[in-house]
Parts: C-alpha cells; structure tokens; sequence
C-alpha cells in the first residue's frame, strides 16, 4: 500500500512525497505497515525568509534553463534532500517554479552550484550526452505582463461619467 496524505488520503508516490517535502510548511503523513503517523515536520525545512530572498535575488523565481515566465510561488527546491539530511542553505538550494519542481523530482535532474551558480544537468532519457546547461534567472515581471495583457481592460473615467 502506497502511503498516503493524511489531508487527502490520495495515495502519492515516492516522487511527490519527496517534491513535497522539499519545501513546504508542515508534512504530517500517515506511512503504511503499521499506519502509524509519521510526522516529518521540521522547521528547517522551509527556506527561512533570508535565504528565499537570497535565492530570488539569484535566481529570480525559476532558475531552471529556458523558464522564463513562471506562474505562482516558487519553490525553494534542496538539491541534496532535505529527507536525505541535505543543508537548508544557498548552497543545496535552488529556486524553481511548480512545474520545474515536478520536472527535476519526476526526471531525476542534477542539479549543482558551481560558482555561485545552479547548473542543471538532464538525465539520459532527457539528453543522452546529459550535456550540463546553465541555469537561467526567470522574472515573474514576465508572467505578470502576459497576464495583464489578457485582463480586461477597466472603463474609461470619462466614459462612465457620460453614461
Ligand atoms: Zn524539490
Ligand atoms: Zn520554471
């Protein structure tokens, strides 16, 4: 039997169970065998406020290669495991927008901090020659112009008054 989200009980994955926990407030989660509740929480698994920033600042809200124009709050994603003892610290952090969260967990991406910045190297089944790409700098500034272009547009001042 999978585990499962207490919240949900949707049976997850490995793999989500790890995206999860990767960043995230509170992960109280029910394993199976005996179903007895395994808290994992731990506060320093979330980014403290200083590292987000610090990690913004570098990497803008998506450091994956080619994002340039990520929806919603990124992730503060530990490149060595917060589950496997990895450090909550710039170093083992990358940021990642949702969709390159469940990218890198679902392909197994490599991702390493050489020189102040991320690198990200595909898994075979991704390129064969697992080529490393540098990591970009995406601005949500981007999504958000893309997103106003598609609102409506507000009324006239002037127009209301003459109706
Ligand atoms: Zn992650
Ligand atoms: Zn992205």
């Amino acid at each position: 039997m999978p585990g499962t989200l207490a919240a949900t009980d949707q049976p997850i994955t490995a793999e989500n169970i790890r995206r999860i926990a990767c960043d995230c407030e509170v992960l109280p989660m029910v394993l199976d065998g005996d179903g007895l509740p395994l808290d994992v929480g731990r506060t320093k698994r979330t980014a403290p406020t200083h590292i987000r920033a610090a990690l913004l600042q570098r990497d803008g809200v998506c450091a994956f290669p080619g994002c340039d124009r990520p929806p919603g709050t990124p992730d503060a994603h530990h490149i060595v495991s917060w589950l496997d003892g990895g450090p909550t610290e710039l170093s083992n952090m990358v940021m990642l927008c949702g969709h390159h969260h469940r990218t890198v967990h679902a392909q197994r991406w490599e991702i390493a901090v050489r020189d102040g910045r991320p690198t990200f190297t595909p898994p075979s089944t991704v390129d064969l020659s697992r080529t490393p790409r540098p990591g970009g700098r995406a601005t949500p500034a981007q999504h958000r112009a893309l997103i106003e272009r598609q609102l409506p547009r507000p009324r006239d001042p002037v127009d209301a008054l003459a109706n």
